[in-house]
């Protein structure tokens, strides 16, 4: 069969496909414990439930305009203004089918053929298929350990060429962890000024920050030469535990907004009518179960951070936001464990899931060799107990 060239050269998701990978096995009734999934374990909360239930039993079950529902746009743009102290109007919001669509929305609008796009490794594993999807040149910049795995003032300047077109930031980060300082963003900024240069900041995680003295920095506060070039990306999955509703949004200037809402109205138009009621429950109702939720997932990093730093041989930097750790497992490369050569992070992946049961992302397709994420937004007992099986692991065979 000829399939274009985009299905030849585009791989499934690894993060869906390894963690759909451990539920199958699961339901087989295998004990695996999953720390692929970028995903909170927790319900979501019950007033965003009735909501939904309410959307129903009122009939909202038509199409919506395709932006999303005026006052949902609006709560995004008011909850902007609390979160990241930037003015959006609603009509600057496009509600999208999860995160990943508005990343897809906003490159389309914004990049043609051949342009390049500077994504800082390690990145989010989408970044770089959606780039290709849209003919679009992916330009990766190595971060460094020492750099908290962060993109410097000084790389970004040498990887500009006169085809740069976007920018992609995500603070916090997935998979490292890491955040963004102001005055880390401030440093960017400069190197942007005066330049046609667009950033997708991905904000998903922005809620998700452990450190009391660090904030959530939007690049779009910083002024409003960048806010005019920037298209903020967020959603609901993360921080209300809200995956498999697929809500997310971009935030930016109004004509840009027109061109997303224009693209996505001929893609999947509006996201389904009961969703946006419930995301709209989500942003304006009771935030409680939230800042429990963030509680929870604080405690968690506490301690599976403290785990994997007293097992030998491996290391991580402790993550300042989102749900993920991610593991320096290069020491453990080069041996044979098992009948088995230990070459790359997807060989430790596989044997962890094989004969360890614990299913974890390795870092190449996060752009990086040499690493494993792992993702504590999992239960605790199931967090004990994954760790066990590693440190087992390595204590077993090295
Ligand atoms: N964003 C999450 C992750 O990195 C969910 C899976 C995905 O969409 O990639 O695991």
């Amino acid at each position: 069969m000829r399939l274009s060239r985009i299905a030849e050269s585009i791989r499934p998701s690894s993060t869906l496909s390894i963690s759909a990978r451990a539920q199958a096995l699961k339901s087989e009734g295998v004990d695996v414990i999953n720390f692929a999934a970028g995903e909170p374990d927790f319900d979501t909360p019950d007033n965003i439930k009735q909501a939904a239930v309410e959307a129903i039993e009122s009939n909202f079950t038509r199409y919506t305009r395709y932006e999303g529902i005026s006052e949902l746009r609006q709560a995004v743009a008011d909850y902007l203004k609390v979160h990241n102290n930037v003015d959006y109007t609603a009509e600057g919001i496009v509600i999208s089918n999860g995160s990943k669509q508005a990343v897809k929305n906003a490159l389309a609008a914004l990049i043609d053929p051949e342009d390049e796009v500077i994504i800082p490794a390690p990145y989010w594993n989408s970044y770089i298929d959606i780039v290709k999807m849209l003919y679009g040149v992916p330009v990766v910049i190595n971060t460094r350990v020492q750099d908290s795995f962060k993109l410097t003032a000084a790389a970004l300047e040498k990887a500009i060429t006169p085809k740069t077109r976007v920018l992609i930031l995500n603070t916090p980060n997935n998979p490292t962890g890491m955040v963004y300082s102001r005055q880390e963003l401030e440093a960017i900024c400069e190197v942007l000024k005066g330049k046609d240069i667009f950033v997708i900041s991905d904000e998903l995680y922005s809620t998700l920050i452990y450190s009391r003295k660090l904030k959530h920095t939007s690049i779009a506060s910083l002024g409003e030469e960048i806010k005019e070039k920037t298209v903020v990306v967020g959603g609901l999955s993360k921080s209300y535990a809200m995956t498999g509703w697929r809500v997310g949004y971009t935030a930016c200037g109004e004509e840009l907004a027109k061109a997303i809402g224009a693209i996505q109205s001929h893609s999947t138009s509006n996201v389904n009518s009961i969703a946006q009621k419930a995301a709209f429950e989500a942003l304006t109702g009771p935030q409680d179960a939230v800042e429990a939720m963030l509680h929870d997932f604080e405690h968690r990093r506490d301690y599976i951070a403290q785990r994997i730093s007293d097992i030998p041989m491996i290391s991580s930097l402790l993550p300042k936001g989102a749900f993920y750790l991610f593991v320096d497992v290069s020491k453990l490369l080069g041996k044979e464990v098992i009948g088995n050569m230990m070459n790359t992070s997807e060989d430790i992946a596989k044997i962890l899931m094989d004969r360890y049961r614990v299913a974890v992302v390795p870092s190449d397709v996060f752009g990086i060799s040499g690493f494993i994420r792992i993702s504590f937004a999992a239960s605790m007992r199931d967090i004990v107990e994954g760790v066990n099986r590693i440190e087992s692991f390595v204590k077993d065979n090295y």
